[in-house]
């Protein structure tokens, strides 16, 4: 059967972890292959509503094995949380069910602290981080400085590992930030409090992905935030600090061998951003707290408020190509129905000449919006199932967004539960 990747194709929170949760029905294996705890998807189904972080969408699924794969940023102490509270709503998780990556690299507990440290130096120039220590672990895990999951099987090897990585990063705490060091005996209550708690997860999920490909079994692949926030194709320096694009799902997972034959792109019937950077078709006043309050638009990780817009074509084109989408989940559109006219981003101008090209990071800073508007449809559409049952202006709306990207639209969502869902036969779209 055929592999698919579930992807963001703007600036993160699209709804990819309701699809996920949706079209895990039809994969044996679903893998969250780059990220860590530092975003949330929101999955709502017969066991209740979850804030999943690092935890796969598919974990709901009986039957359905879950991977944490070797891309992603494994923080034990917040993972044993987060399983806590799956098991706590009725969720069982078992090393059948949850499979940790042994080459999957372990956030320290430095990391958290360091991405708390460098947010209180840049002060008002802030990134806008979570602090949950992801820019820190990335940095590490590519310099090198950072031990395996795996390693918990080796624990002599493991302490002396840990402690040339805390002489190192000893250094910087104390000499650049002035903060406390760490001791082994922290450490060693680290290890000891989380990680022998996930070890009995841990395992070669790069064979367990191999024999299942082999055994003719489908696998899908699960994205944290959006294009727009790839570490190599996204707003830099807004960026995550990973690769949230469909084609690094294969060496994430550890599977780099995979064909990703469906590329799902997950669109907002409007925009939202969360933290800093440049948000060209962004909102203000009264008319985006409106949408922020008609979509709830709170971070599930932090609570914060999110920027809102209109729908941006040209940053959702660009998303669309980066992410090689084959086809596209619109969410939401349940959200604009109390709007009378509903304004789409079509084009930016960027030094007074209009453009449907995504500009180059610096230039974003410069760029307007330019915003035509739609009908409204004013009707509530969260019951409609079928597309010719949604209002004309509603259908419309969708016709409009599908031509404008240049790819077919094959669902549409019109509210958060799992049933909530308009399928489109790919003839139609
Ligand atoms: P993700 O990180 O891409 O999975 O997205 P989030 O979970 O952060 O954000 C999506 C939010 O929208 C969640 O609160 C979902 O429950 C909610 N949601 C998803 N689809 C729909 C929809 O079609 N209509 C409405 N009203 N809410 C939705």
């Amino acid at each position: 059967m055929k592999n698919c990747a579930i992807v963001g194709i703007n600036w993160g929170d699209e709804g990819k972890g309701r699809m996920v949760d949706l079209m895990t029905e039809k994969f044996d294996v679903v893998v969250r292959f780059q990220g860590g705890g530092n975003a949330g998807h929101t999955v709502i189904n017969e066991h209740g509503k979850f804030a999943l972080h690092l935890l796969p969408s598919g974990i709901f699924r009986k039957g359905t094995v879950n991977i944490l794969g070797n891309g992603v940023a494994l923080d034990p102490q917040n993972l044993l949380k987060e399983m806590q509270e799956v098991i706590d709503q009725g969720v069982p998780l078992t090393p059948e069910n949850l499979k940790i990556s042994d080459r999957a690299s372990l956030l320290l507990p430095w990391h958290r602290d360091l991405d708390e440290l460098e947010e209180q130096r840049l002060a008002d120039k802030k990134f806008g981080s979570t602090k949950q220590g992801i820019a820190p672990f990335y940095s590490d895990k590519y310099q090198k400085k950072t031990v395996l999951a795996g390693e918990l099987f080796y624990p002599e090897e493991l302490k002396a590992h840990l402690a040339d990585l805390m002489e190192w990063k000893n250094l910087t705490l104390t000499k650049v930030y002035g903060a406390e060091p760490y001791t082994m005996e922290m450490l060693e209550e680290w290890i000891d409090n989380y990680c022998e708690q996930i070890k009995p997860f841990v395992c070669d999920t790069g064979a367990f992905l191999k024999d299942a490909q082999s055994a003719g079994k489908s696998i899908l692949f699960e994205a944290q935030l959006g294009s727009l926030r790839d570490l190599d194709y996204g707003i830099h320096p807004y960026t995550t600090s990973s690769n949230t694009t469909a084609a690094y799902a294969p060496i994430g997972s550890g599977l780099p061998s995979a064909k990703v034959d469906d590329i799902v792109g997950v669109v907002k019937a409007y925009s939202t951003c969360v933290g800093e950077g440049p948000f060209v078709c962004e909102m203000f006043g009264e008319e985006a707290e409106e949408l922020r309050k008609a979509g709830n638009e709170y971070g599930a990780k932090t609570g914060r408020p999110r920027r809102v817009g209109p729908i941006d074509l040209v940053a959702t084109r660009y998303g669309i190509e980066v992410q090689g989408a084959t086809e596209i989940t619109l969410t939401k559109l349940d959200v604009l129905s109390y709007m009378d006219k509903i304004p789409v981003c079509s084009h930016y101008t960027v030094n007074g000449e209009q453009t449907d090209r995504f500009p180059f990071p610096v230039l974003l800073n410069s760029a307007k919006p330019v915003i035509e508007y739609m009908d409204g449809w004013k009707t509530d559409i969260s019951g409609v199932r079928r597309f010719e049952d949604l209002p004309v202006a509603a259908q419309e709306y969708v016709l409009y967004v599908e031509k404008e990207i240049g790819c077919p639209i094959t669902y549409v969502s019109v509210g958060p539960e799992r049933e909530s869902i308009i399928v489109r036969k790919k003839e139609q779209a």
